[in-house]
């Protein structure tokens, strides 16, 4: 991969190699240059990171989005040369300045939707459900559905799961589903029993159970696939209610320090709302689209012939198509070389076939098309580098739109050893989740075995044989969706507890900087941003995360509790503590 990239002379760092194509050098651009032209924003009094793996102590102008000037001598820049001009000044108060954080794999639909939610999360008891039900019963119309998620019974003082007759004493007039924390199960109230036609009669569906009472009747309990029952009653996604949610989603993401987001699994048609809030000032993080491809062939049909699609701002792009080759590790659907570990007749399932990928690998590569193709077990990662490299041999650089076309794999969880170097070889990067490792770690070994977890979240193996990693979180399917636990389990490998084990292969974490590289300079590269974004140059993108410590220094431990100040788009400030 590390072909691909510019170098900008002997010497050069980690990140100053494959930091801009044009290899502006920060340091010779005096913040007095801004001068003839009243900077829109200027910075002082705060570490700017220098992108060598220190700071500057610095200050910093932006121009129309841009950077702008850039002093990176310690001690002489200040901005009280535009106390008396329209540009507004911050004073970092020795606060740490970065390139903008970017979340390469995270769904911003279903981030909006879980705010949107009725959160049940960390409740200590029955009592305490009842209140915030009765919260939600009162902003709720009657006779619409109330959803709740995230309650856990295992501390509560009674003991038990809720009851039809717990939700019902609050809320009789509104269908209420309440689901357990993990998703496994739910509980109804007998309004919702009833519209779902839920009786002591109806037969629970395979794979699924309807608890009784004592007297027989349903308890109000759905374990898994019962939930199906209650489909119909569930809040329907109406264009107001996705809106909703991708405006709440991204006001999320801009809190915790994201200046931009890569979404997988996009609906085609939401495409269109996407850029349509972006270009109304209604979602103000950048988006890089990754489109499911059913239902997408119109879409991609017209980025064919007009190139990736972007819209009026330049803040969304799309030009990506999202496939699954398996399913996840903690329901064994991942698809592995060998049986699982604690199940030895499965080895998991393959959800796509060759003769159904290959004709669209062909199509991207013509069209300029990148792909990012889902892939956790080994026999996954396998078959998606064979189908790539086959793609490759097919469609020669000559007839391709895009000769080095970026494709990607997501999540490449669990690699075999031999395979971890097709990454570089292949020119195929890795869009990895370093929190899955932290929480998949602690069920991972009974899976797979420890031997077969040393091509596990391989980070580090993965870099040194010359991969990019563009690091993501998954959000909210796995990780909270915050820049500094993905930071943490990439430095740290370790469950936020500090809680390691025998197969958790610490050897694979990686150093602060290349952390800093895979949620900033790498994500840039996996988005063809990397001229304009990932790092702090004159000339690009003014987007940064400022947080309150050092994460390049302080203790492990202290990096979960860092504090971001500001989040900065193109020069706006869209977050402030
Ligand atoms: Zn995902």
């Amino acid at each position: 991969m590390t072909k691909l990239l510019k170098k900008c002379g002997a010497g050069a760092s980690l990140i100053a190699v494959i930091a801009f194509g044009a290899c502006s050098d920060s340091g010779e651009t005096a913040i007095s240059d801004a001068q003839e032209n009243t900077p829109d924003l200027c910075f002082h009094n705060g570490h700017i990171y220098d992108g060598e793996g220190g700071y500057a102590n610095a200050g910093l102008t932006v121009i129309d989005g841009k950077i702008a000037g850039l002093e990176a001598t310690a001690g002489n820049a200040d901005c009280s040369q535009y106390a008396n001009t329209a540009a507004q000044i911050i004073d970092l108060e020795n606060a740490y300045l970065y390139p903008g954080f970017v979340d390469a794999h995270a769904h911003l639909l279903e981030i909006g939707l879980r705010e949107m939610t009725l959160n049940l999360e960390g409740i200590a008891s029955i009592e305490a459900v009842k209140e915030k039900l009765a919260e939600a019963r009162d902003q709720t119309p009657v006779g619409e559905t109330i959803f709740g998620r995230g309650w856990i019974e295992t501390h509560w003082p009674e003991g038990r799961f809720l009851s039809k007759h717990d939700l019902d004493a609050v809320a009789p007039d509104h269908p209420v589903l309440l689901q357990r924390w993990g998703g496994h199960a739910m509980a109804a109230n007998s309004l919702a029993l009833e519209m779902a036609g839920i009786t002591k009669n109806t037969p629970p569906p395979f794979g699924g159970d309807i608890l009784l009472s004592d007297d027989g009747e349903p308890s109000g309990m759905l374990i898994d696939n019962a939930q199906g029952l209650v489909d119909a009653l569930l809040p329907e996604l109406t264009d107001a209610r996705r809106e909703a949610a991708f405006i709440k989603g991204a006001e999320l993401y801009a809190t915790a320090g994201w200046t931009g987001i890569q979404p997988m699994s996009v609906k085609a048609p939401d495409v269109a709302m996407i850029e349509a809030l972006s270009d109304a000032g209604k979602l103000n993080i950048r988006v890089y689209n990754a489109v499911d491809f059913a239902g997408a062939e119109t879409l991609f049909d017209g980025i064919a012939v007009d190139g990736p699609r972007q819209n009026k701002n330049g803040h969304v792009t799309t030009r990506t198509i999202k496939l699954y080759t398996d399913g996840a590790l903690g329901s064994r659907g991942a698809a592995l070389l060998a049986p699982y570990a604690d199940r030895s007749d499965s080895d998991g399932l393959m959800l796509i076939e060759e003769e159904t990928i290959m004709p669209i690998l062909e199509r991207a590569l013509r069209d300029g098309i990148q792909m990012a193709t889902h892939a956790i077990g080994d026999r996954a990662n396998r078959k998606a580098l064979d189908w790539y490299e086959e793609a490759f041999r097919r469609v020669p650089e000559d007839e391709r739109k895009i000769a080095q076309p970026r494709w990607r794999i997501e999540h490449a969880q669990i690699l075999s050893l031999d395979d971890i170097k097709r990454f570089n070889e292949l020119g195929v990067i890795a869009s990895m989740q370093p929190s899955h490792a932290i929480l998949d770690l602690h069920f991972a070994v009974d899976r797979l075995g420890v031997e077969r977890l040393a091509g596990g979240y391989a980070w580090r193996s993965l870099i040194d044989d010359g991969a990019l990693i563009a690091a993501g979180s998954d959000a909210p399917f796995n990780g909270a969706g915050e820049p500094r636990i993905e930071f943490y389990a990439a430095v740290a490998r370790k469950d936020a507890d500090g809680f390691s084990a025998e197969g958790w292969y610490p050897d694979e974490k990686v150093s602060r900087i290349e952390a800093l590289t895979m949620l900033t300079q790498w994500p840039a590269f996996a988005a063809f941003e990397e001229d304009r974004a990932g790092a702090i140059n004159i000339g690009g993108n003014a987007d940064f995360t400022i947080f309150d410590k050092d994460i390049l220094a302080i203790p492990e431990a202290e990096i979960l509790s860092v504090t971001t100040l500001l989040t900065i788009v193109d020069g706006k400030v869209i977050y402030e503590h």
